[in-house]
C-alpha cells in the first residue's frame, strides 16, 4: 500500500501519478463518471466524500455541449466553453469535498481533435492564470485510425499538454457499441481485442514524451446489451503489460490502464481486470439509467403535481413536489446510490488519498 497523500481537490501532473500508483499497489481503480450538468457533477462529488474516495469526473463532447445549453448556436464553441465551464466549477467545489479528483474528457476521434485544440488553448490560459491545467487530462481516441496515424497525432498533442502539466489518454483496439456517436456497432470482433505489440508500441513512443494511459480493449463494449457473442477477455491486459515489462525490464503492470464499457460488466472480470493494472473504470449507462429512475419513480409516485399546480378536486398546492429542487434531487439521491456501487466493486471505498492527509493533519 503507498503511503502518499494529497491535498484535496483537482489534481493532475505529478500529483495525478500519485493517485494511479496508489490504485495500482493497492489493487484499486477510480470511477470516470461522465456528467452532463451541475446536478450529475455534484452528485458525483458527493459520491467521492461519502464514500470517502477520490473520483474522476469526465465529459464527453456531448456532455459539454449539454452543460453550455442546447440552444446556443454554435454547437462547436458549445463544447468547448461548457468543457471549460464544467471544469471552473469541479475547480472551486472539489477541495469542500474533502477528495481528490480528476477531470477528464471521454472520446475525440479525429474529427473532434479541433476540439482537445481549443480545450488546450483554454488550459494553457488557465494555466498561465493559476499554475494548474483545466483538465487533468483528455482522451484522444483514433483507434479508428491506422496506428502510426493514432500514435504520431497522440505524440503532437502530449508534448503540448506536457507544458501544462497534463496527461493523455488513447485508445488501442476498439471498444464495441457506441457513445455520444462516437464508436460503432459494425465492427470486426478481431478489433474488440488490442495487441500487445500496439501496447508496447504507445510505450516506445509516448512514454518518453509524458504521461499517458490506455485504454485498451479486450472485448469491452460501451451501453449496456443483451448478452451478445463478445466475451471480456482481461488477459489480454496482462499479456500487455507482460510485454511492455519483457522488453524494457520496467517494474511490474508500466501501463496505466483504463477499462471502458464498465456498464453492465460482471463483477468477476472487474475483479481481474483490477489486478492488471486498470486504474480506471468509465461508467455512464449505469449512472444515467439511475438518476432517470430515481426522478421517474418520484414523477410517478406523485403524477398529479406533474400536471397541475394546485390539485383540481382538493386544492391541494403541489409546489413542494414540481419543484426541480425535490426531483432532481431524487436523481442525484439515485445516482449516488449506484455510486456506492461502483466504488464497492472497484474497491475504492476508503481509500482517499485527501482522506490520509486529513487523518495525518488530526493525528
Ligand atoms: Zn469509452
Amino acid at each position: 500500500m503507498s503511503n502518499s497523500s494529497l491535498n484535496p481537490g483537482v489534481v493532475s501532473g505529478k500529483d495525478y501519478q500519485t493517485l494511479i500508483k496508489a490504485c495500482k499497489e493497492g489493487g484499486y481503480a477510480l470511477p470516470a463518471v461522465n456528467v452532463v450538468g451541475t446536478d450529475s457533477i455534484n452528485a458525483v462529488l458527493e459520491a467521492a466524500q461519502k464514500n470517502k474516495s477520490d473520483v474522476i469526473v469526465q465529459l464527453s463532447n456531448g456532455g459539454a455541449e449539454f452543460y453550455a445549453g442546447k440552444g446556443m448556436d454554435d454547437s462547436f464553441q458549445a463544447k468547448v466553453l461548457g468543457a471549460v465551464s464544467a471544469a471552473r466549477h469541479v475547480h472551486l467545489l472539489a477541495e469542500h469535498y474533502g477528495v481528490c479528483v480528476v477531470l477528464h474528457t471521454d472520446h475525440a476521434n479525429k474529427k473532434l481533435i479541433p476540439w482537445i485544440e481549443a480545450l488546450l488553448d483554454h488550459g494553457e490560459a488557465f494555466y498561465k492564470e493559476t499554475g494548474k491545467p483545466l483538465f487533468t487530462s483528455h482522451m484522444l481516441d483514433l483507434s479508428e485510425e491506422d496506428i502510426d496515424f493514432n500514435l504520431s497525432e497522440s505524440k503532437r498533442l502530449l508534448e503540448r499538454m506536457v507544458k501544462i502539466d497534463m496527461s493523455i489518454e488513447i485508445e488501442l483496439g476498439v471498444t464495441g457499441g457506441e457513445e455520444d456517436g462516437v464508436g460503432s456497432d459494425e465492427i470486426d470482433n478481431d478489433k474488440l481485442y488490442t495487441q500487445p505489440e500496439d501496447c508496447l508500441k504507445a510505450w516506445d513512443i509516448l512514454s518518453p514524451i509524458g504521461h499517458f494511459s490506455l485504454a485498451a480493449s479486450f472485448g469491452n463494449v460501451h451501453g449496456v446489451y443483451k448478452p451478445g457473442n463478445v466475451k471480456l477477455r482481461p488477459e489480454i491486459l496482462k499479456n500487455s503489460q507482460a510485454l511492455v515489462q519483457e522488453t524494457h525490464g520496467t517494474a511490474h503492470n508500466p501501463l496505466d490502464l483504463v477499462f471502458h464499457g464498465g456498464s453492465g460488466s460482471e463483477k468477476a472480470k472487474i475483479e481481474e481486470a483490477l489486478t492488471y493494472g486498470v486504474f480506471k473504470m468509465n461508467i455512464d449507462t449505469d449512472t444515467q439509467f439511475a438518476f432517470a429512475e430515481g426522478v421517474g419513480k418520484f414523477v410517478m409516485a406523485n403524477e398529479k403535481a406533474f400536471k397541475h399546480q394546485i390539485d383540481p378536486e382538493s386544492g391541494e398546492p403541489y409546489k413542494k413536489q414540481y419543484d426541480p429542487r425535490k426531483w432532481l434531487r431524487e436523481g442525484e439521491v439515485a445516482m449516488i446510490e449506484r455510486l456506492d456501487e461502483a466504488f464497492a466493486d472497484l474497491k475504492a471505498t476508503g481509500k482517499s488519498l485527501a482522506l490520509k492527509k486529513s487523518e495525518v493533519k488530526a493525528a
